[in-house]
């Protein structure tokens, strides 16, 4: 049976630049005094795969309102947002999705991205994370292009459990193939992102981390979030991060290792034996929005402040109306000084969330992992 779910798109607002121009300074602090770091650019609202707690099949189907092409922002758009965003203190982007390889001519917006320098004079640190399906093709032309880092997604060895969760009959194969091609190009450090599913898929936790200890690649476990409408979310089904640590720790023992940095989304833990570490993403149980860096740009231009919203801000109408540079950075100044976004802290809380107004959040696929 298919259920609509409705298009966030009409619910977005276009922003106000208030007739002041602003010149980026390199930081911008929003409401808890959190500076804008990392930007997350969906660049496709459409997968081939259709993972069960992502782009469950019964809604995402052939009535699914995806994005006609024209809404989609072009890599020459998508490049000037993105110096008004580094120009504010970005220093890292992330191309997502959706499944951000299946974007045609992909290599030609990286080599766009990966010219630019960070407010500091820093080269941008440019990354994308993906389903794996399409590496092995693309690994050498994507690193060719100026790619740093690629984190790929996977959820199981297990074949037939693999086929059932991205519910499109990939095999793990052709994604391990993909993460080797990745290796063989030099895209390092590589990570391996797990979603973690209690009673789905918590059986492979010790052999993903198995498989993947010993080589240079982290593997993280994430834990399964209630991100949009469509998944049918639900408290039990989530393994908290805790558990996940204590079961590997039983086989392999595991230490506690320091943050890379504050920003840090996950908790690093190392092996006792020194081959390799493992991290932790406990978006549900140990909410990190205190330290939350990250802005998100959708598939069609519109600004996320969290990945729990419910609209955004609809900056690609500013970019087609003739808007100036100055006028885009005074508008997104004025979006993100307003920030005061920390679902996950407020749902862990049990606080009322001021953000949730009755309209449904956005959709993973739309505004990127
Ligand atoms: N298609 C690419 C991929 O799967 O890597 C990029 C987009 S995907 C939306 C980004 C990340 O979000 C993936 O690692 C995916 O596993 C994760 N993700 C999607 N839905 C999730 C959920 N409900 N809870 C936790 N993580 C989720
Ligand atoms: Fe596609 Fe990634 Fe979502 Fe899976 S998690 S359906 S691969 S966008
Ligand atoms: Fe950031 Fe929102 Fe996630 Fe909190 S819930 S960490 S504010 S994206």
């Amino acid at each position: 049976m298919s259920r609509r779910i409705i298009p966030v798109a009409d619910i977005s607002a276009v922003p106000d630049i208030a007739g002041a121009a602003f010149t980026p300074r390199g930081i911008l602090t929003d409401a808890y005094a959190r500076p804008m770091r990392d930007l997350r650019i969906s660049i496709t609202d459409r997968c081939n795969f259709r993972c069960v707690y992502c782009m469950p099949r019964a809604v995402f189907n052939k009535d699914y309102p995806f994005l006609p092409h024209s809404a989609l922002l072009s890599f020459e758009e998508i490049e000037r947002l993105a110096r008004i965003f580094v120009a504010h203190g970005v220093s890292k982007i992330r191309l997502t999705g959706g499944e951000p390889l299946l974007r045609k001519n992909i290599e030609r917006l990286i080599e766009r991205l990966a010219r630019m320098t960070t407010a500091d004079g820093l080269p941008l640190d440019v990354t994308l994370t993906t389903n794996g399906s399409l590496l092995e093709r693309k690994a050498r032309a994507l690193k060719d292009a100026g790619l740093n880092r690629v984190t790929v997604s996977l959820d199981a060895l297990d074949d037939a459990l693999f086929r059932r969760m991205n519910d499109a009959d990939f095999a793990p194969a052709s994604v391990l193939d993909g993460i080797a091609a990745a290796q063989a190009a030099g895209l390092a450090p590589l990570k391996v992102n797990m979603v973690v599913k209690r009673g789905t898929n918590d059986r492979e936790i010790v052999p993903m981390a198995r498989h993947f200890k010993g080589s240079s690649i982290v593997l993280r476990f994430i834990e399964y979030m209630d991100v949009g409408t469509s998944n049918g979310w639900n408290m039990t089904e989530v393994l908290p991060s805790a558990e996940v640590v204590a079961r590997i720790a039983e086989a392999f023992p595991l230490e506690p290792l320091e943050p890379h940095s504050t920003a840090e989304t996950a908790q690093r833990w190392g092996y006792a034996d020194g081959s390799g570490e493992i991290g932790v993403i406990s978006s549900v149980t140990r909410a990190f929005c205190g330290t939350c860096t990250r802005a998100r740009l959708s598939t069609e231009g519109k600004l996320y402040l969290c990945l729990f919203a419910s609209s955004g801000h609809d900056l690609r109408a500013l970019v087609r109306n003739g808007s100036s540079d100055a006028d885009i950075a005074a508008a997104i100044a004025g979006i993100w000084q307003k920030r005061a976004d920390r679902y996950s802290q407020l749902r862990g809380s049990g606080a009322p969330i001021g953000q949730d107004d009755g309209a449904p959040r956005v959709e993973m696929s739309y505004i990127g992992g």
